[in-house]
C-alpha cells in the first residue's frame, strides 16, 4: 500500500477492507480512471523485466570514481511497464480529447494530414548531413515555405532557422543590433509594452539593453503618447505584440512604426498571435522590421509541453543584411544551402549576425506548416483568421454579462476573449478556484493571470478548430460554474474534487521540487 501526497491510496496487495469510507474503492481506482502509483513503488531493485547476462568485471578506468552501491532503479516487467506509462497517459489531457482554451498558446488541431506527411521517409529519413544535392527536395519545401510566409507577411526576407518563438525575438533583436553597430550607434533601451509576453522584455535583456516600460491605456493598447514622448537617440528598438496579449488589435501600429523610424529605432513585432490576422493584415505594411512567426500556433504543428516548435523571423528591407545564416538561394537549376564561409562574399546577408543553430531548423515542423498552408489555400487561410475571431467573439458576447470583461466595452476582441475574477470578489474565490472548477467540468482550465496587466485575468482562446457545439459546452460549463460559486462560495474553495488529484500545493512544488525518490526499496508490499 502506498500514500499519494494528496493522501490518495493505492492497494497493490492485501486483505480486502471490510468497510471502506465513502468514495473510496479498495484499489484506489475510480471506475475506469486508473490510480497509479510511481515506478518505484511499484518495481523492486530485486527484480529485472529481462534476462541480462552477469555483468562482466571490467578494469576501473574513472580512477575511483566509479560507484560504489547500487543506485536503486526499480525493476519492471514489460507488461508492468506498458501499462504504467499508459495509465499515466489516461491522466493527461491534450488536444485530441478536448478543446484546450489556453489564451495565447493557439492550441488548435493538428491535422492527421500533416502528421503523414511529416512521416513521408523522403522528409523523415534524410540527415543534415547530407549532400545538398541528396536533399534537393526538402529545400524546395524549405524555400516554398518560406515564400508563402514572406508573401503573407508582406517582408522581403525570412530567417527559417528559429526554434521557437522566444528564440525567433532572439534572432530579431540580433539583426537589430547587427543594424545598428553597422552604423554606429550604440543605442541602450528596449521599449516594451507592460502588456508584453515575459519573453520579450526577456529577449532586450539577453541582448544587453535596458528594458522599459510602455504603459497601457483605459482600452487596453499601447499608450502611444507615452510611447511618442519616450522615444530618442537612445531607444535601440520597440517590441509590440499585435494582436496585444489583451487580444486586441493595436489600430497605432503605423503611426508607432513611423514614430520609432524618425527616430532612427527599429520596430520588433511579436508575431504569435498572427491566428488572428493571416491573410488579411500584411505586418510589413505597417512598417515592422522584424515579427517571428509561430509555426507551432499559427501553422498548427503541435505544441505543448515544451516542444517541440519552430519561430521563423521575417525582415523588412532595411534588416535583411543582417539576417542569419543559413539560408537557401537558387543556384543554376538547382538549390543551395548557403553557409556561413559562403555568405561573406554574398551580396545578400553579406552582413550576417551569425548562426542561431547547428543546422538548418526544424524541419518536422516546416513540412507539417506547409501541409497546412497548401491544404488551406489563401483564401483558406484568411477564413482561419475569420473563424478564430469570429468563435473568440462568440465567448466573449455570451459571458460578459456574467463575467467581468474589462476590455469588452471597447468593441470586438480578436483571436482570445479577455475576463477577469471581479465578478468573484464578494465570495472571496478567485480566478484560480475557477479554473480549478473547470477541470471538475471536464476541461482544460483557460490562461490564468495574464496578461499581468489585468488582475485575477482569465484568457480564452478558441482557435479556428472548435465547432459551436464546442464552444456551447465550454459556455454551458464556465456560465455553470460562475453561477454556482456566486450562490454558493464554500462548496468552490477546495476544487478539483474529481480530478486524479485535488489541489496541489503548486508553490511548495516549484520551490521544493522532489527530484529523487529517497526511502530505501525493497520487494513491493
Ligand atoms: C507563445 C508566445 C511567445 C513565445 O513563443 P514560444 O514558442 O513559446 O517561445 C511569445 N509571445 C507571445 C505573445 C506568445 O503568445
Amino acid at each position: 500500500m502506498s500514500m499519494n501526497n494528496q493522501g490518495r491510496v493505492t492497494r497493490l496487495s492485501g486483505e480486502p477492507m471490510a468497510e471502506l469510507p465513502g468514495g473510496v474503492t479498495f484499489t484506489g481506482n475510480r471506475g475506469l480512471m486508473l490510480e497509479e502509483p510511481l515506478l518505484f513503488e511499484r518495481g523492486a531493485t530485486t527484480r529485472c523485466g529481462v534476462d541480462l547476462p552477469p555483468v562482466p568485471v571490467v578494469q576501473d578506468r574513472l580512477g575511483g570514481l566509479a560507484r560504489s552501491a547500487e543506485i536503486g532503479l526499480p525493476g519492471l516487467s514489460e507488461p508492468e511497464t506498458v501499462r504504467h506509462y499508459t495509465r499515466l497517459s489516461r491522466q493527461n489531457y491534450g488536444i485530441d480529447l478536448g478543446i484546450f482554451p489556453l489564451g495565447s498558446c493557439t492550441m488548435k488541431h493538428n491535422p492527421r494530414l500533416n502528421e503523414k506527411m511529416a512521416r513521408l521517409p523522403g522528409f523523415a529519413d534524410i540527415h543534415p548531413m547530407q549532400p545538398q544535392s541528396t536533399v534537393q527536395g526538402a529545400l524546395q519545401l524549405i524555400d516554398t515555405l518560406a515564400h508563402w510566409l514572406k508573401t503573407l507577411t508582406g517582408m522581403p526576407e525570412v530567417a527559417m532557422s528559429p526554434k521557437a518563438g522566444a528564440h525567433g525575438e532572439l534572432c530579431g533583436m540580433l539583426a537589430i543590433r547587427a543594424a545598428l553597430e553597422a552604423r554606429g550607434d550604440a543605442r541602450k533601451v528596449v521599449l516594451v509594452p507592460e502588456s508584453a509576453h515575459g519573453t520579450n522584455p526577456a529577449t532586450a535583456a539577453f541582448c544587453g539593453y535596458a528594458v522599459e516600460n510602455i504603459p497601457a491605456n483605459a482600452r487596453g493598447r499601447v499608450d502611444v503618447d507615452a510611447l511618442l514622448a519616450r522615444l530618442g537617440p537612445d531607444v535601440a528598438a520597440v517590441m509590440i505584440t499585435n494582436p496585444n496579449t489583451c487580444g486586441l488589435f493595436e489600430p497605432d501600429l503605423i503611426q508607432i512604426c513611423d514614430a520609432v523610424h524618425a527616430a532612427g529605432g527599429f520596430v520588433y513585432c511579436d508575431g504569435a498571435n498572427f491566428n488572428a490576422i493571416v491573410g488579411r493584415v500584411r505586418p510589413g505594411d505597417l512598417g515592422v522590421d522584424a515579427m517571428h512567426i509561430n509555426l507551432h500556433k499559427t501553422f498548427s504543428t503541435p505544441h505543448g509541453g515544451g516542444g517541440p516548435g519552430s519561430g521563423p523571423v521575417v525582415f523588412s528591407a532595411a534588416l535583411a543584411p543582417f539576417a542569419p545564416l543559413p539560408f537557401v538561394r537558387k543556384a543554376g537549376d538547382a538549390l543551395e544551402l548557403v553557409e556561413e564561409y559562403q555568405a561573406r562574399e554574398s551580396q545578400d546577408h553579406g552582413q550576417s549576425f551569425g548562426r542561431m543553430v547547428a543546422f538548418h531548423g526544424q524541419m518536422g515542423m516546416f513540412v507539417r506548416a506547409l501541409a497546412y498552408i497548401l491544404s488551406h489555400g489563401a483564401d483558406g487561410l484568411r477564413q482561419v483568421a475569420e473563424d478564430a475571431v469570429l468563435n473568440a467573439n462568440y465567448i466573449l458576447a455570451s459571458l460578459k454579462d456574467l463575467y467581468t470583461a474589462p476590455f469588452a466595452a471597447s468593441g470586438p476582441c480578436m483571436h482570445e476573449a479577455l475576463f477577469s475574477d471581479d465578478f468573484l470578489h464578494d465570495t472571496g474565490l478567485t480566478t484560480l478556484d475557477l479554473a480549478k472548477a473547470m477541470i471538475d467540468e471536464g476541461f482544460h482550465p483557460m490562461t490564468m493571470y495574464f496578461p499581468l496587466v489585468v488582475h485575477g485575468a482569465m484568457l480564452v482562446e478558441p482557435t479556428e478548430t472548435e465547432s459551436k457545439a464546442s464552444l456551447d459546452q465550454l459556455i454551458g460549463a464556465m456560465r455553470s460554474v460562475a453561477t454556482r460559486m456566486l450562490a454558493d462560495p464554500d462548496a468552490f474553495r477546495s476544487s478539483p474534487h474529481l480530478a486524479p488529484r485535488r489541489r496541489l500545493d503548486e508553490t511548495a512544488a516549484a520551490r521544493k521540487p522532489v527530484l529523487g525518490y529517497k526511502e530505501p526499496l525493497g520487494e513491493a508490499a
